[in-house]
């Protein structure tokens, strides 16, 4: 966060709700984009900060654009809304992208920075990637440290998310306020809550604009204008 938004923020007295995008971004795409503006419109976001994953050394063999590359065209697509904020929060002290990062680190270092009262960190998070949550690095302290918004994609049942939380992290019935939120609600945990985005998941995924920019198919309209110039003039994916 530069010095200017941490003043402008400051400046906001009433309680700051702060949404978290992370992914590759390899590239960011209209998908995206569809989830974060539903999500604002949905929230009212203060800020939604997009954080580009690092890509640590062990997989580097893995098929992603140099962090650079993935940050430059997520800092394009965020010109276009005025909440939107390209995040280098993974990217390292050296800038590189390259140093390993665990989501529950970064949504603490968040929550250090956006600690007023009130405030609010929202991660959020595709249907089939939250399915895969147990996978991560503390996974259960991470529910308990953000609300999470799920982007619901077709054929994940709300029950298959539900199933993913542990039952003990839940809040006992009675003992959670209703936050009078009209969102759909996947679960109340004991701090936080889980929410569910429908409706908004489309079919763009990164891997089929990669594709198609290899076989030198058009990418128009799945990448917004500025990120598939930027994709052209570096050959990106090719
Ligand atoms: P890839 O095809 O390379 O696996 P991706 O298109 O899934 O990439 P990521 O950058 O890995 O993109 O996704 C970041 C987050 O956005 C994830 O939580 C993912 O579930 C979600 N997401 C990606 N595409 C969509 C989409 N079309 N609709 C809803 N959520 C999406």
């Amino acid at each position: 966060m530069t010095t200017a938004q941490a003043h402008r923020t400051a400046a906001k007295h009433h309680p700051r709700r702060i949404a978290l995008f992370g992914g590759s971004f390899d590239p960011i795409h209209s998908g995206h984009l569809v989830v974060a503006r539903a999500a604002d419109r949905r929230f009212n976001f203060d800020e939604m900060h997009f954080i580009p994953a690092s890509r640590p050394p062990h997989k580097l063999k893995q098929h992603l654009a140099p962090f650079p590359h993935r940050f430059a065209m997520v800092a394009l697509a965020c010109t276009e809304h005025p909440h939107f904020v390209p995040s280098l929060a993974e990217a390292g002290e050296d800038f590189s992208g390259t140093q390993l990062h665990y989501s529950v680190d970064t949504v603490r270092y968040f929550r250090h920075v956006y600690h007023g009262h009130g405030d609010r960190i929202y991660f959020i998070i595709g249907a089939d990637a939250f399915l895969d949550i147990p996978m991560w690095k503390e996974y259960e302290t991470l529910l308990g440290l953000s609300d999470f918004i799920i982007a619901n994609r077709p054929g994940i049942r709300t029950e298959a998310l539900r199933l993913v939380i542990p039952p003990e992290l839940m809040a006992r019935p009675g003992t959670k306020k209703e936050n009078g939120h009209p969102s759909q609600v996947v679960a109340e945990l004991q701090r936080t809550t889980v929410y569910l985005l429908e409706n908004v998941a489309n079919d763009v995924s990164a891997t089929d604009i990669r594709r198609r920019s290899n076989r030198g198919q058009s990418i128009h309209g799945l990448v917004s204008s500025r990120v598939e110039e930027y994709i052209l003039k570096q050959g990106l994916y090719r």
